[in-house]
């Protein structure tokens, strides 16, 4: 039996035999070849790409109906990787300069391209060094009458196994949920990769990051792939493999038993009324939204829209996307501005700028009001949305009430221009800010007195108050919602959402993290936006909970000196039954 660690993605737990689909192991051959046979060689190059070609244009119209519509624009991305130069032609020159066969050919211009990906600074574009790989890997499979071995094993069946695998794109991963594939681990990818964003959202348990899983995994072993704990545990005993049955029949009857609080509303023993809401990533999940008994959506990010296409969505794309959300959900939708920048980059790379800091940098709200023909569409787009349901405009990364005014004035000027020319749109408006920089933690007040609600983005104010990169996997371990750093700023955002007499709400993951619900409800948090599978566990803890006594915890909590310290209370206050 072994164990690996990697990021978790999911709740839910997946057993199987091992599928490997491993390319990269794969020996590749190397000799050299005389002048006569270039021209052979060559041709043998250029069908393989061509029949990679074929390959991903097959992916491309095989992808099942209601997969995620970025998919095909994931996948036309690939195919421009094909075309490069670099990789369609390059190698060309060298198998007839050096007199090698086509695969070592490949195999110095894919070195040589990927080595130029890893130094990169920019933390996205290293991260499309996944995708040429993928492709190189497909090539290499055509090269060696591998043909698309990786869907001729997915006919042979994959109901019921763990896809063990160097990478998987997103296509592979909508496709593969189509044949019931139980789970996947792979050695690349970070819990914010595509792939890990599809997987959540099509509820795959999965560990990304494994490093070196496929050396460790024979083909067929069993494997349990803990998605919650990021834990996988290759040929178990039978002792354990009983104890995740277990857990897995526990998370199912858990599930049904939530399931039954769905209708119920959100109220504490002591009837305080508490709201749940969700967090939207991608529009395609609407259904599943639907089923979950939210009753708003706390934070869209728009900025998936912007994602795997080569031109911004106009401002008709941007306002049929939102008026799809408000008249499919009949719920308030609360429409964040573009918060692109950092890992969230819109594919062209357009908006890359070429710093060593981009989380400090052009990101967000920055973004956006440097790049009005970015931003006044997408204002437009939501205000005229406003007419077709209850819509708030929420404003991320705000950090100066300069930014707040420079917003707010061009909301008032598309307002004047849509009252001259009779568009409709909700004249009361709700906009509000994202609390999600330190500055902005500590000036709550001076930011509250402009907006009709705040909300608490933990994601980043952790990562700016603590200093810590959120997608560095290296310095993850200091990434901490219970820093006495990090829960005096929640505790000052509350408070001056509450004297200025508007709403605050949190959608940060911490909003949807089980171990901190009590707290937070006890620091006066009566708003919660997450993802949709976590709402009914939350909602659970919120119906058990007396807010009286967790006032009393919270406090205590908040004047302890150390993390340690603070982490023994909420444990405390986790284990004791009622609160
Ligand atoms: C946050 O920062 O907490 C947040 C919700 O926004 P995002 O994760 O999209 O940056
Ligand atoms: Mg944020």
């Amino acid at each position: 039996m072994l164990t690996l660690h990697g990021a978790g993605i999911g709740s839910g737990i997946a057993i199987g035999q091992a599928l490997i689909l491993d390319h990269s192991l794969r020996e590749l051959p190397e000799f050299n070849i005389s002048k006569d046979e270039a021209d052979a060689e060559v041709d043998r190059f250029i069908k393989a790409i061509e029949s990679t070609k074929h390959q991903i244009l097959r992916v491309q119209s095989e992808l099942p109906a209601g997969s995620p519509s970025e998919l095909a624009t994931f996948i036309h991305a690939h195919l421009l990787i094909l075309q490069d130069p670099v990789i369609s032609q390059a190698p060309i020159a060298t198998i007839r300069e050096r007199l090698i066969n086509a695969e070592q050919a490949l195999k110095i211009h894919a070195n040589a391209l990927i080595e130029v990906f890893d130094q990169m600074e920019d933390t996205y574009l290293r991260s499309k060094k996944a995708d040429i790989e993928q492709i190189i890997r497909r090539i290499e499979g055509e090269l060696m009458m591998e043909p698309d071995e990786t869907r001729e094993r997915v006919a042979e069946g994959l109901e019921g196994k763990v896809v063990v695998t160097h990478d998987l794109t997103p296509s592979d991963t909508v496709l593969f949920r189509d044949r019931q594939m139980n789970g996947f681990i792979t050695n690349l990818g970070g819990p914010i990769s595509h792939t890990a964003i599809l997987a959540r959202s099509l509820k795959i348990p999965a560990i990304v990051g494994l490093h070196e899983a496929t050396r460790f995994v024979g083909n067929g072993e069993m494997l349990i792939v803990d998605g919650k704990r990021g834990v996988l545990i290759v040929d178990p005993s039978e002792e354990i493999l009983q104890e995740y049955h277990q857990r897995k029949r526990r998370i199912r009857r858990r599930r049904e038993v939530l399931e039954t609080l769905r209708a119920q509303p959100g109220r504490t023993r002591d009837n305080q009324s508490v709201e749940l809401q969700v967090n939207i990533d991608l529009p395609d999940n609407l259904p599943t939204i639907k089923k979950c008994g939210s009753k708003a959506v706390g934070l869209f990010r728009t900025e998936f829209i912007y994602m795997n296409r080569e031109q911004p969505p106009s401002e008709e794309e941007q306002f049929q996307a939102y008026v799809n959300i408000v008249k499919t959900l009949k719920q308030p939708i609360t429409i964040r501005t573009l918060d692109l920048g950092v890992d969230k980059q819109a594919s062209n790379g357009s908006m890359l700028e070429n710093v060593t800091n981009p989380a400090l940098g052009m990101r967000a709200i920055r973004l956006c009001l440097n790049n009005p023909e970015l931003f006044l569409p997408q204002l437009r787009a939501i205000l005229k949305a406003s007419a077709f349901g209850p819509v708030a405009i929420m404003i991320p990364m705000l950090s100066s009430l300069d930014e707040l005014e420079q917003v707010l004035e061009l909301i008032l000027e598309i307002k004047t221009e849509f009252r001259r020319k009779g568009i409709p749109f909700d004249t009361e408006i709700p906009i509000g800010g994202m609390i999600e920089v330190p500055a902005a933690a500590v000036a709550a007040d001076l930011f509250a007195r402009h907006l009709d609600f705040l909300s608490i983005g933990t994601n980043d104010l952790i990562q700016y108050t603590l200093a810590i990169d959120r997608i560095d996997d290296r310095v993850n371990y200091l990434y901490d919602p219970l820093h006495p750093a990090v829960l005096r700023l929640i505790n000052g955002i509350l408070k001056a959402g509450k004297s200025a007499g508007i709403p605050v709400s949190m959608c940060g993951e911490m909003a949807g993290d089980t171990n901190y619900t009590r707290l937070l409800l006890g620091m006066g948090l009566r708003i919660f936006s997450m993802e949709p599978a976590r709402l009914m566990e939350v909602k659970k803890i919120i119906l058990d909970s007396d807010t009286r006594k967790l006032e009393k915890s919270a406090s205590n909590i908040l004047q302890c000196s150390t993390t340690q310290q603070i982490r023994e209370m909420v444990d405390q206050l986790n284990t004791t039954t009622k609160h």
